[in-house]
């Protein structure tokens, strides 16, 4: 094992790829290609499955250090089931930010696939397990802050908020993911950018909608008549509850799992659906949610109660007038610095864009390192030609928006 480590190691420092020429902007002249893959390598060589703690804390202390070493001041917050979330700002004020760059240092890796599938580069393309979601970014927002531009640096407060629970959440990665965005005026999202130049602009919210149906049980034979059926009940609600999706735009809803009855001589008198619930803003997801809990206040047939049930509400992470204007920012400084027109998309995955989104901050998402396979260890891949330009565009966006402060 520690042999063919070894030799990986060797190829991947060998095989710097050679990057496109693009215009001279002086934004990333520090950048350093062998640099950035021995400090990516650092951080993929390490599992960091949600929930496997001891990986998001030494992801944790790797960034502490290197923030540190910029003179930021750092704080790890620990998340319960989650490991340690990091919070680096180049201010020691962390009570309000002007501008976050936000990372997740979780993947959805296996355990053991850090080394099953380590850093290898062939033809500018990085592969192995986690490269482009997220630890490309990760490591291209470290470089975006080892040298802000001046005017950025000196008007703006910025933190990077690495969350250990994006993947897979926990009650206190989201509290404290939450309690970062409601102190955030713009979010920059380092999720790996599109294939295409392409960059996220909004994303649906998601939730899971629980129905739950009760009526009375009763023997099928001997006095059916005396029974109230909950999944018959349930049977009509479905494509009722369905159907509302049809009133708004862009909304789906999809009843995904069922459970119901005990015995096929008994009528039944439990009965529960779940759907997955999607939405591309917060006012539709309420006029939804509303419009179901009014036909489970009708009911769906006689003596048969039902409830809508759900763990919280999430966001949409929406195109607003705010995020628009940080959008043009963005457009602008692509086309200073020489690079093609940014393609903005509007997705159905949600990421830690729709926690800022939210709570009102202005977003704008996939900034990263383009990537794509996500969650597919062997396939999954990171472009290496896109880490510079990324990296330009970031500092570039900093110094735009300090501008305008
Ligand atoms: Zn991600």
């Amino acid at each position: 094992m520690t042999s063919r480590r070894q030799f990986l190691s060797g190829c991947v420092l060998a095989a710097v790829p050679t990057l496109p020429v693009f215009a001279n902007s002086g934004y990333a002249g520090d950048f350093d290609m062998t640099q950035y893959l021995k400090e990516l390598k650092e951080l993929m060589d390490i599992d960091s499955k949600s929930g496997h703690i001891e990986g998001a804390n030494q992801i944790a202390d790797i960034l502490e250090k290197r923030f540190k070493s910029i003179g930021w001041t750092v704080t790890k917050r620990d998340c319960e089931g989650r490991g340690r979330a990091l919070v680096a700002t180049n201010t020691p004020d962390q009570t309000h930010y002007d501008v976050v760059l936000s990372v997740h240092s979780d993947t959805v890796q296996a355990v053991g696939n850090a080394s099953k599938y380590p850093l290898t580069i062939k033809d500018n393309i990085a592969h192995g397990a986690g490269v482009a979601d997220d630890k490309s970014s990760l490591n291209a927002v470290w470089w975006i802050c080892k040298k802000i531009p001046k005017k950025a640096q000196e008007k703006l407060k910025i933190a990077v908020i690495v969350n250990p629970g994006e993947e897979s959440g926990s009650p206190a990665s989201r509290a404290f993911m939450d309690e970062q965005a409601k102190k955030t005026d713009v979010a920059l999202v380092y999720e790996p950018g599109r294939p295409g130049n392409g960059f996220v602009r909004s994303r649906k919210g998601s939730m899971f909608l629980t129905v739950n149906f009760h009526g009375r049980p009763a023997h099928a034979g001997n006095n059916p008549q005396d029974g109230r059926n909950a999944v018959e009940a349930m049977a009509i609600a479905i494509p009722e509850i369905k159907a509302i999706a049809s009133k708004y735009k862009d909304v789906t809803l999809n009843a995904d799992v069922v459970k119901g009855g005990t015995t096929p001589n008994t009528i039944a008198e439990d009965a529960t659906v779940v759907f997955d619930f999607r939405f591309f803003n917060d006012q539709t997801r309420d006029a939804v949610l509303e419009d179901i809990e009014n036909l489970c206040k009708r009911g769906f047939a006689p003596d048969v109660t039902s409830e809508l049930k759900y763990v919280a509400k999430s966001s949409a992470l929406a195109h607003t007038e705010k995020s628009q204007k940080v959008i043009e920012v963005i457009d602008t400084a692509a086309k200073e610095l020489g690079q093609p027109a940014p393609k903005w998309m509007d997705v159905g995955g949600a990421s830690d864009g729709n926690r800022f989104s939210g709570a009102g901050a202005a977003v704008a998402c996939a900034m990263g390192v383009v990537g794509g396979d996500l969650h597919h260890p062997e396939k999954e891949w990171s472009d290496m030609t896109s880490v510079k330009p990324r990296i330009e565009l970031g500092r570039k966006v900093l110094e735009l928006l300090a501008e305008q402060k």
